[in-house]
């Protein structure tokens, strides 16, 4: 009888509901003080997209007991007046965090609007300054963004060994790759961060002991790529034709997981790993957020 390696599937929805539990005590903690915890969600246009994250995002607060303020906003909105929501909410007691759904539409300028929100309300992370704290050393950011730091909590939580270790980033943007890269050179990891004109993709990822991977291509990268115990997270979030699923369509990640975890050390499913971290670690952000207007 041979016995076959599985690697450790870490189970993000467990994880992300100690999170949740542990959100909803604090914001009962302030209400003690009569402080109501607030987070403003400002949305524009018609993405549909867009309007399921908001939904998933005020729903979760909802649950911990964080109040959100919603603003919908037409997709022609000018940007004068998108400015001037940003600078009210900034100056709103109750609203404790400001998120912006992105992608905005094209003829606003994002950078500017995400410049603008105060970086003490800046509970997605995004502000400039916030990324740039990130990339220095010595200086801490007021928030991280949600998915990177929830990628980083459950390399903890499952205890990857980050000091010395040789992390690989598949992906550099703003939202994911990058900040993950910045986050796991603060824990001492030695990073590469590969993007699409990385040569020789599977040598590089094979000398990966921490690999996160976020580039959205659906199950490219291969189990024969993966170092024997490696750590592997895999934020990728694909659809892909499914006949025999309900709605035609599945979630798969972007490692093929059944052949991963079969020489990994810890993985993370699709759904079920960093999904579900997202939504918990923006919700921390916010209550994190209440509590330092006490101060
Ligand atoms: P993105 O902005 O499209 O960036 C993708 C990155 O991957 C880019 O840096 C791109 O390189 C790189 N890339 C694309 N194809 C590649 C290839 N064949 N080989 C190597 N690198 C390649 O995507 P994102 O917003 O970071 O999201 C990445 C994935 O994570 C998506 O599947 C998204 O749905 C998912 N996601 C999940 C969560 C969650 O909560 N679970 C949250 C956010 C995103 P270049 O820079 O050279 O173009």
């Amino acid at each position: 009888m041979s016995l076959e390696h599985l690697a450790t599937v870490i189970d993000g929805k467990a994880v992300a509901a100690q999170i949740r539990a542990q959100v909803a005590a604090r914001a009962a903690a302030l209400a003690e003080r009569s402080v109501r915890c607030g987070l403003a969600a400002v949305l524009v246009g018609e993405n549909p997209a867009s309007h399921t994250y908001v939904r998933m995002k005020r729903k979760a607060c909802a649950e911990v007991g964080i109040e959100s303020f919603y603003y919908e906003l037409p997709a022609h909105i000018a940007q004068a007046e998108l400015e001037a929501l940003i600078e009210t909410l900034n100056a709103r007691a109750d609203v404790h965090g400001i998120l912006v759904q992105l992608p905005l539409p094209a003829h606003l300028d994002e950078q500017r609007i995400l410049s603008l929100i105060s970086t003490a309300k800046d509970v997605d992370g995004f502000h400039p300054l916030n990324i740039g704290r990130l990339a220095m050393k010595g200086r801490e950011p007021d928030f991280v963004p949600a998915t990177p730091a929830g990628v980083m909590r459950l390399l903890d939580a499952y205890g990857a060994p980050l000091a010395g270790a040789h992390a690989v980033v598949l992906g550099r943007s703003n939202i994911v790759g990058m900040p993950c890269a910045l986050l796991l050179t603060k824990r001492d990891c030695t990073v590469t961060i590969c993007h699409s004109r990385t040569r020789d993709l599977p040598e590089v990822v094979r000398s990966a002991d921490i690999l996160v991977a976020a580039i959205g291509r659906p199950q490219l990268v291969q189990g024969a790529w993966i170092k024997a115990g490696a750590f592997v997270i895999d934020v990728g979030t694909n659809r892909v034709p499914d006949p025999s699923a309900k709605d035609g369509a599945r979630l798969v990640g972007d490692v093929d997981f059944e052949a991963a975890r079969r020489v990994a050390g810890a993985i993370t499913p699709v759904p079920g790993g960093v999904g579900p971290m997202t939504i918990a670690m923006l919700l921390e952000n916010t209550v994190k957020a209440a509590e330092r207007s006490l101060r």
